[in-house]
């Protein structure tokens, strides 16, 4: 899997220099942009079940404010560092930029291994480290949302201690809550129905059916549960999908609904005798019409790229792909829709959800479905357009499109004073 050494940070900071050459954008400024603008270290005690008293340490990463209040996850992950969370927030400036909703981009973390937490435990963390990083936290400042390993009972918590710090409920502080305390019907599903959309989107360019299409799949989670669901159901053919520990396979198609009641079931892939088991790296390396790649950054690199066979990658993850395996996958002619363009469609409904809390209004679930397709189908066609213009990948147009975005917002602004 990820080789350790790939730095996402360096890779974030790379796309810049790579779309700055389609850009008119002065140079100070795209230095600006490679720097994150505010950044916050916590290391906090946690009491934990067994009475001793453990040391944890979280992140909370602004990256731009330009176009809106900050806006990214929470990750709870043993390898979360610095220069990962400070990567995730500048794509997610770019990603809130492509789908143009109202936000500059955020992310957050805290170094640990959730799989070995009580739901007590799990709770304390979560409680200590949004006090720790409340002083940056707001409806108008940052709002934080679900992301690897964390969930809505997560973000209800964030709002509880939120709201207990300010006095009054603030549901508006994070995104992805539980229905029952402000969430947004659709906003639990809406990054892996957002990946299908622009999947049907690229399918539809290069004149291919989604019946009968074979997906592969990485990561059996919020996104990549949630794809694989949809694509079933829209009659393509998922052959294979994994969690952490491996993957399953089945070259007539996986039954889908099983393995998801099961992965919610047991917390894991059970093989049947009809499936095949497979590592991670094999999975990747399957042919199929679309590749979604859902679990974490670095899996396709420069080792990997040439043995791809698919003919779409749509990035449900955040940097699954380096700078280097890109080149190899534009060289082969694979479709690439970049993470910034294919995964929006969860930022998408959080905004949703910040506006309904704001206004105190509740949208049907057919009304978010419906926003958000016209929202995915409408950056797709932009970022398309970018790309055959000016005959540059997919990855880098929706670069172009999302900086420049930003760094128009910074030039109307002004550098203060
Ligand atoms: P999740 O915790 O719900 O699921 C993660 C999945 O990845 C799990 O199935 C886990 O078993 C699997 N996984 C973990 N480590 C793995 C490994 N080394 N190899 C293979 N699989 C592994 O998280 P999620 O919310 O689905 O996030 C997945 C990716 O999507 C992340 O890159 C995240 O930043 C990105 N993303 C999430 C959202 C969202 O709304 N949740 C939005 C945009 C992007």
């Amino acid at each position: 899997m990820s080789s350790g050494k790939i730095n996402p940070y360096e890779v974030a900071r790379k796309q810049i220099d790579i779309a700055s050459k389609y850009l008119n954008v002065e140079s100070g400024l795209l230095e600006r942009l490679k720097h994150t603008k505010r950044e916050v270290i916590v290391h906090f005690p946690v009491k934990m079940d067994s009475g001793e008293v453990r040391i944890f340490t979280g992140y909370r990463v602004q990256h731009d404010v330009s176009r809106g209040p900050a806006k990214g996850g929470i990750r709870y992950h043993p390898d979360v560092d610095l220069d990962e969370v400070r990567a995730l927030a500048m794509w997610m400036t770019w990603k809130s930029a492509v789908v143009n909703i109202p936000f500059g981009g955020a992310k957050g973390g805290v170094q640990c291994n959730p799989k070995e937490m009580s739901i007590r435990e799990l709770e304390n963390i979560t409680r200590r480290f949004t006090w720790e990083i409340s002083i940056i936290l707001g409806p108008e400042q940052d709002i934080p949302a679900p992301d690897v390993y964390t969930n809505p009972q997560v973000m209800a918590w964030i709002m509880d201690t939120f709201s207990i710090l300010k006095g009054y409920s603030v549901p508006g502080v994070v995104t992805g809550k539980p229905i029952e305390l402000g969430g947004s019907l659709g906003r639990y599903e809406a990054t892996g129905r957002g990946v299908v959309i622009t999947s049907l989107e690229a399918l539809k360019y290069m004149k291919k059916p989604v019946e009968g299409a074979k997906v592969v799949i990485q990561g059996c989670g919020n996104v990549g549960g949630i794809a694989a669901k949809h694509f079933d159901r829209l009659g393509a053919k998922v052959i294979a999908i994994s969690d952490s520990r491996g993957g399953l396979y089945n070259e007539n198609g996986l039954d889908i609904k099983r393995i998801l009641d099961c992965k919610s079931q047991y917390q894991c892939l059970i093989c049947e005798k009809e499936e095949e088991e497979i590592t991670n790296e094999e999975l990747l390396e399957l042919e199929c019409d679309i590749l979604v790649p859902a679990a974490l950054e670095n899996q396709i690199t420069e080792k990997n790229a040439s043995r791809i066979r698919a003919k779409i990658i749509a990035e449900g993850a955040n940097g699954p792909t380096t700078p280097e395996a890109d080149e190899i996958l534009n060289d082969k002619g694979v479709f690439i829709i970049p993470d910034i363009l294919a995964n929006a469609g969860g930022v998408t409904v959080s905004y949703f959800e910040w506006v309904q809390n704001l206004q105190e209004l509740i949208w049907s679930e057919e009304e978010v479905l419906e926003r958000l397709t016209r929202i995915m189908q409408r950056s797709f066609r932009e970022v398309l357009e970018i790309s055959l213009a000016k005959k540059i990948p997919m990855r880098t147009a929706a670069l172009v499109l999302g900086i420049g975005r930003v760094a128009e917002a910074i030039r109307l602004r002004g550098i203060y004073p």
